[in-house]
């Protein structure tokens, strides 16, 4: 007979809610501490490309309905390639193969939003919602005590960090961990189907991947997610507007409408400053993209100039640093937590996705009777190992991206 595992869980992230699926399946019962109830920050208004690694690990941990639910809700992405210069000038045709390619042939286009929805159905009694953790203590009978800024102490015997690239267990934990700043600035913008419709924008904008190759310059990617709200009808809540965003200025987190996206980076002091992108709105940042770009054909600069500016920003592209082995404890990470990486190559939420894999059944085994450090010792190996492996392809594709520069660690 089983015994009762008390896992606490900080952060409700895709990989810390995945996980709590996961345990729940196996008939265990984690507590989830979740800093935020509206999850808002910008890339949520996204969507996620989930790959085989992420959707064989979301099939063993979800119920065979929520997963039924993932694949129902994807949203569709064109599945063919086109390249043009910066006169829309079409390259020849297709972009040779990946030199990195990996778990490429199956992925879905997740909306974030939509992801949440799913991985929090069922979870109602699990998930402690606007309890930030703050530090941990160990105790003399081996458990560990989870302290919050802003509730009461929980005691578990074991815990577990999926609170993203900030995470302030990893802080405790391993404190000589590093996030760096690649110096890579991502811009990135949504313009619904309906207002690229009444643009007139080119078809193929809206139909292909497009990669829009300026000679000696940056590459623009151009896709697009085609959502069915009818699927969602048949998933109740499941990928429509979030009762959360309510009242959010701008469409950017509307879930329901079907758009085309863009993204482009340069190296840090490329097109500006940080101290002037920091000052820019969406507006702004789309003004300068067009100032920056002004010899492109104006095709291409009318999909910049319809952006919807809610839709805007510039981010810092970060990345952890290769952490050597830890003695085992009772406190473990996963996801960003640990090995947070830049996003090229879409493989940051996929890797959180794929520990809570790893970690679940391990979790479930400990329950049955296995040893705690031990199977812990062998998750985090696992999860080391292929998480860093990833920072690693993801930092070499944005170094083929933007050309190797060196970076400060
Ligand atoms: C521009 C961009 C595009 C990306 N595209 C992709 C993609 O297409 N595919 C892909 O696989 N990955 C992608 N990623 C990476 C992906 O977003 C992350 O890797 C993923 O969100 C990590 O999931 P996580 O659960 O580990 O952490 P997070 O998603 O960061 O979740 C952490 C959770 O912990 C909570 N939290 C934080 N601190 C505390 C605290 N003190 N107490 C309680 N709760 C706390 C947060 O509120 C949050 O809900 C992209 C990233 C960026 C920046």
């Amino acid at each position: 007979m089983a015994r009762e595992l008390r896992i606490g869980i900080i952060g409700g992230g895709p990989g810390g809610l995945a996980l709590a699926q996961g345990l729940k399946k196996a008939g265990l019962h984690p507590v989830v501490f979740e800093k935020k109830r509206a999850r808002s920050d910008y890339v949520q208004g996204f969507r996620l490309r989930v790959r085989e690694r992420g959707l064989a690990a979301l099939r063993a941990l979800l119920p065979a309905a929520l997963f039924q639910a993932v694949l129902d809700t994807a949203g569709r992405a064109p599945s063919e390639s086109r390249r043009f210069d910066e006169s829309f000038w079409p390259l020849d045709g297709r972009r040779g193969p990946d030199p990195a390619a990996d778990d490429t042939l199956i992925e879905l286009s997740l909306s974030r939003i939509t992801l949440r929805q799913v991985l929090l159905t069922g979870l109602d009694d699990i998930v402690v919602y606007g309890s930030a953790f703050s530090h941990y203590t160990e105790n003399s009978d081996g458990s560990v005590t989870a302290h919050f800024d802003n509730c009461e102490p929980a005691t578990f015997d074991v815990l577990v960090g999926a609170d993203g690239v900030n995470s302030r267990l990893r802080v405790q934990l391993l404190p000589t961990a590093k996030i760096i700043d690649t110096g890579a600035r991502r811009f990135a913008g949504k313009v619904t189907f309906a207002e690229a419709e009444r643009a007139g924008l080119a078809r193929v904008l809206q139909d292909y991947n497009v990669h829009i190759e300026p000679s000696g310059g940056r590459t623009l990617m151009v896709t697009s997610h085609r959502v069915d709200p009818a699927k969602f009808a048949a998933h109740g809540l499941i990928g429509r507007n979030d009762p959360t965003h309510a009242g959010l200025a701008g469409r950017h987190f509307d879930n329901t409408a079907s758009y085309v996206w863009w993204n482009i980076a340069f190296w840090r002091d490329e097109i500006a400053g940080d101290a002037t992108l920091e000052a820019l709105d969406g507006r702004g940042l789309l003004d300068l993209l067009l100032r920056h770009n002004a010899d492109w054909h104006p095709e291409l600069l009318k999909l910049i100039e319809i952006t919807d500016p809610s839709t805007v920003a510039a981010l810092k592209v970060r990345s952890s640093v290769q952490v050597p082995p830890w003695p085992t404890r009772r406190v473990t990470l996963l996801g960003d937590a640990i090995h947070s990486m830049t996003y090229f190559r879409a493989l940051g939420a996929n890797s959180a996705i794929y520990d809570a894999g790893l970690l679940a059944p391990a979790l479930a085994r400990v329950a049955a009777g296995a040893s705690l450090i031990e199977t812990l010792a062998t998750y985090e190996a696992a999860m080391i190992a292929h998480g860093f492996a990833a920072v690693t392809v993801s930092l070499a594709a944005m170094q083929r991206a933007l050309g190797a520069r060196e970076i400060a660690a």
